[in-house]
C-alpha cells in the first residue's frame, strides 16, 4: 500500500493552531496586549471597531522589532522569550509559545509597523492568511503597531459563530481589564468605534482598580498584605456589604498574569464565612507572587488556569491573610463576650414608661369565616342576630367549589339551604398552605398552586408583552435612585436601554458618574431596583442573546427577581388576584422555566384515602 501520511503545509498547520489560540476577537486582544507588555511598553493603545470583527489594533512604545524579527515573528514556534526547555521554569514573560502571531496571521489580515530604538527607519509588513503581501521600509515611531482586520475572513463558519458586536466587545473589555489591572505601571488607552473608552494613566494598583471600576469602588476596598517563604500576597478585598451575586469583580493575578483558580476562590470565600448573604460572592483583587519555578502555566492553551506547586499552603495563607484583614479593618462582626445581646433594650424604648397591654376583643369575630382582614360583606360579620347562621352549614357557599366533591350528605344539606340569604360574594375561597401554595377547588378536585411559579408566569408574560408589543407604564420616582457601576456594566445596561425603557425603566446615563434611575415599571417596588438591575447584569454576564430571545431572557430574569417568594403571606384578595391572573395567561400550566405551576388532587384520590 502506498504511503498516506503527509506533512501539513505551514499555513494549514497555522490555521489549525489558530483554532486553539483565537476563539474570538478578545483572544487577539489578549495576545497583542501581552506582547506589548513583554516588549516593556509604557504606553499601550487598543483600538477596536465593530466588536473587534473589523479591526483590532494595538500600538505600543515598547522595544520594537528589527526587520528580520518582524518577519520571523509570524512563523510558528518563533519566539524571543525562551530558547531552552529550562527557560520554561524561569518565565518572566506572558508569551513563550511563539504561536500567537502565526495563528492570528493565518486567519486575518495583519499589518505591522515596528521600529527599534537602534534603527532610524522601521518595517512595514502586510500578511493575509499567512501570506506576506507587502514588506517595506517605513518611517514609524519607536515601538510596534499591529492591526488585525477581518478576523476569520477565510473561515466563514468561525465568523458566523461570533456573537453580536456588543457581546464580542464585552469580552474584549474583560481581557483589557485583566491586563490593565495586572499592570498598573503601564498606561493604557482604549478606543471603541472612534471614541475613547478607557484612559488609564500610570498609577498604583488601588488607583487602577478605581479607574477601571469607578470612583465608588475606593470605599469598598480593604487591603490585604502577607509575605511568607512560599508566596507574597498583596491587593484588596471588597467589604462584605458590597458582595453581590454577580461574578465579575473577582481577580487573581499570579506573577502578573490573570488566572482562574476555583480552589483559591474557595479560600477567599471561606475567609468571608458568616459575613455574606447566601449566594453572594465577595469581590477581590489579589496578587500572588511565587517563585516562577513553582508555578506551571503551561497546562492550558489560553493560560488562565495554572498549577501551583504548594497549593495547600497557598490556600491556608490566603485564607488567613484575608481573615486578618477583615478583622483588622473592623469588617468582621465584633464579638463581646461580656454582654448578652438579648438583654439589651432597643434604645428607643429606653426611659419610656411601661404600658399596660390592652386587649381588644372583636365582638364580630367568627371562627368559621376564613377570609382575611375584617370582612364586612353583608350577612356575615356585623349581623348580631342569628341571621345567616345556616351558612355555617352551607358548604356550597362557604367553601365555594368544595361542594362539588359530591359528598352526599352535604349535598343534601346544601339543597336544604339553597334558598337562604345570599351572604357571600361569588369569589372562590382560597387559602394558603405553608405560605407556599394556594389551595382552591375545581370541579374535579383540589387545586394546589405554587405561588412563586404562578407569579413568575404572570410577570413573565407581562414583561414579554411590554418589551415586544406595548410599552409598560412608568412610575416616576420622587427621589431618583443613583447606582454606581463600572464601565462594562454601564455598557451592558446601555445596550439594553430600549428593552428596559419598554418595561417602564427611565434611566439617565452620565459619562463617568452613577446611573440615575428616574422611573421604574409601575408595580415594581422601589426597594427592588438594585436587586433587579443586579440580576440583569449577572445573567447578562453569563448569557448572550439577541432579538426575541433577548426579550425573553430579560423577562425571565426580571420575573425571577420580582415574583412573590415562597414564605410570603398573601391575603385573600391577593390570592384571588393571583389565581385569576394566572388563568388569564397564555400558558398557565408551566413556569417560564418549564416547571409545573399547579397540580390537581382528584376527588377520587382524596376519597381513596378514606
Ligand atoms: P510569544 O509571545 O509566545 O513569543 P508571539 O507569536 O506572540 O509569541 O510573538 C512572537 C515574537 O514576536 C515574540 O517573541 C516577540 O519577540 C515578537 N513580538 C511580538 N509582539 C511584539 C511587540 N509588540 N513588540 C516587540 N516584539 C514583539
Ligand atoms: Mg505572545
Amino acid at each position: 500500500m502506498a504511503d498516506l501520511i503527509k506533512l501539513l503545509p505551514d499555513h494549514v498547520a497555522n490555521q489549525i493552531a489558530a483554532g486553539e489560540v483565537v476563539q474570538r476577537p478578545s483572544s487577539v486582544v489578549k495576545e497583542l496586549l501581552e506582547n506589548s507588555i513583554d516588549a516593556e511598553a509604557e504606553h499601550i493603545k487598543l483600538i477596536v471597531k465593530d466588536g473587534g470583527k473589523t479591526l483590532i489594533q494595538v500600538v505600543d512604545d515598547g522595544m520594537g522589532m528589527s526587520t528580520t524579527d518582524a518577519r520571523l515573528s509570524f512563523e510558528r514556534h518563533a519566539t524571543s522569550k525562551i530558547s531552552t526547555a529550562d527557560d520554561l521554569f524561569k518565565l518572566q514573560t506572558k508569551g513563550f509559545r511563539g504561536e500567537a502571531l502565526a495563528s492570528i496571521a493565518a486567519i486575518a489580515h495583519v499589518e505591522l509597523h515596528s521600529r527599534t530604538s537602534m534603527n532610524d527607519v522601521g518595517t512595514y509588513l502586510k500578511i493575509e492568511g499567512s501570506e506576506v503581501v507587502t514588506q517595506e521600509v517605513t518611517a514609524t515611531a519607536r515601538g510596534t503597531s499591529i492591526a488585525v482586520k477581518h478576523l476569520f475572513f477565510n473561515i466563514p463558519a468561525r465568523r458566523n459563530f461570533l456573537k453580536s458586536d456588543q457581546v464580542e466587545f464585552r469580552h474584549i473589555i474583560d481581557e483589557f481589564q485583566r491586563v490593565a489591572l495586572a499592570h498598573p505601571k503601564v498606561a493604557f488607552q482604549m478606543f471603541n468605534n472612534g471614541s475613547e473608552y478607557f484612559n488609564l494613566p500610570r498609577e498604583n494598583f488601588r488607583q487602577r482598580i478605581v479607574h477601571v471600576f469607578g470612583k465608588k469602588t475606593n470605599e469598598k476596598l480593604v487591603p490585604v498584605e502577607e509575605e511568607t517563604e512560599v508566596v507574597r500576597i498583596s491587593g484588596f478585598i471588597c467589604k462584605p456589604e458590597f458582595a453581590r451575586k454577580s461574578r465579575g469583580e473577582q481577580f487573581f493575578f499570579a506573577n502578573g498574569r490573570f488566572i482562574k483558580s476555583p480552589y483559591l476562590h474557595h479560600a477567599v470565600v471561606s475567609a468571608f464565612e458568616g459575613l455574606l448573604k447566601t449566594d453572594n460572592l465577595p469581590g477581590y483583587f489579589l496578587r500572588l507572587e511565587v517563585a516562577p519555578k513553582s508555578i506551571d502555566i503551561n497546562i492550558h492553551p489560553t493560560k488562565t488556569e495554572v498549577k501551583f506547586e504548594d497549593e495547600h499552603t497557598l490556600y491556608a495563607t490566603l485564607r488567613a491573610a484575608i481573615k486578618h484583614s477583615l478583622g483588622q479593618f473592623h469588617v468582621a462582626p465584633v464579638l463581646d463576650f461580656e454582654r448578652d445581646g438579648n438583654l439589651d433594650m432597643p434604645y428607643n424604648f429606653k426611659d419610656r414608661n411601661a404600658q399596660m397591654p390592652t386587649i381588644t376583643v372583636d365582638a364580630n369575630f367568627n371562627p368559621f369565616f376564613k377570609g382575611s382582614g375584617s370582612p364586612t360583606s353583608k350577612g356575615r360579620i356585623g349581623k348580631k342576630s342569628t341571621e345567616g347562621w345556616q351558612d355555617l352549614y352551607d358548604f356550597d357557599k362557604v367553601d365555594g367549589g368544595f361542594s362539588k366533591l359530591q359528598v352526599e350528605s352535604e349535598v343534601v344539606n346544601a339543597e336544604i339551604f339553597e334558598s337562604a340569604d345570599e351572604t357571600i360574594e361569588s369569589k372562590q375561597i382560597t387559602f394558603q398552605l405553608q405560605r407556599k401554595y394556594i389551595v382552591s377547588t375545581v370541579k374535579s378536585g383540589l387545586l394546589v398552586i405554587d405561588q412563586n411559579r404562578a407569579h413568575q408566569r404572570i410577570l413573565f408574560e407581562r414583561f414579554l408583552r411590554e418589551i415586544t408589543l406595548e410599552k409598560g407604564v412608568t412610575q416616576q420616582l420622587l427621589f431618583p435612585v443613583e447606582l454606581q457601576f463600572g464601565k462594562k456594566e454601564l455598557k451592558i445596561l446601555e445596550d439594553l436601554t430600549h428593552d428596559l425603557n419598554q418595561l417602564g425603566f427611565d434611566m439617565d446615563f452620565t459619562a463617568e458618574g452613577p446611573l440615575r434611575i428616574v422611573g421604574i415599571p409601575a408595580n415594581m417596588p422601589e426597594t427592588s431596583i438594585k436587586e433587579v438591575i443586579d440580576a440583569i447584569l449577572v445573567s447578562s454576564l453569563e448569557h448572550t442573546y439577541d432579538g426575541f430571545s433577548r426579550a425573553e431572557w430579560i423577562s425571565k430574569t426580571m420575573c425571577t427577581s420580582l415574583a412573590i417568594k415562597n414564605g410570603q403571606g398573601l391575603n385573600q384578595d391577593e390570592q384571588y388576584i393571583l389565581i385569576n391572573d394566572l388563568f388569564a395567561c397564555k400558558e398557565p400550566k408551566l413556569s417560564p422555566f418549564q416547571r409545573k405551576i399547579y397540580v390537581i388532587i382528584g376527588a377520587n384520590e382524596i376519597e381513596n384515602k378514606f
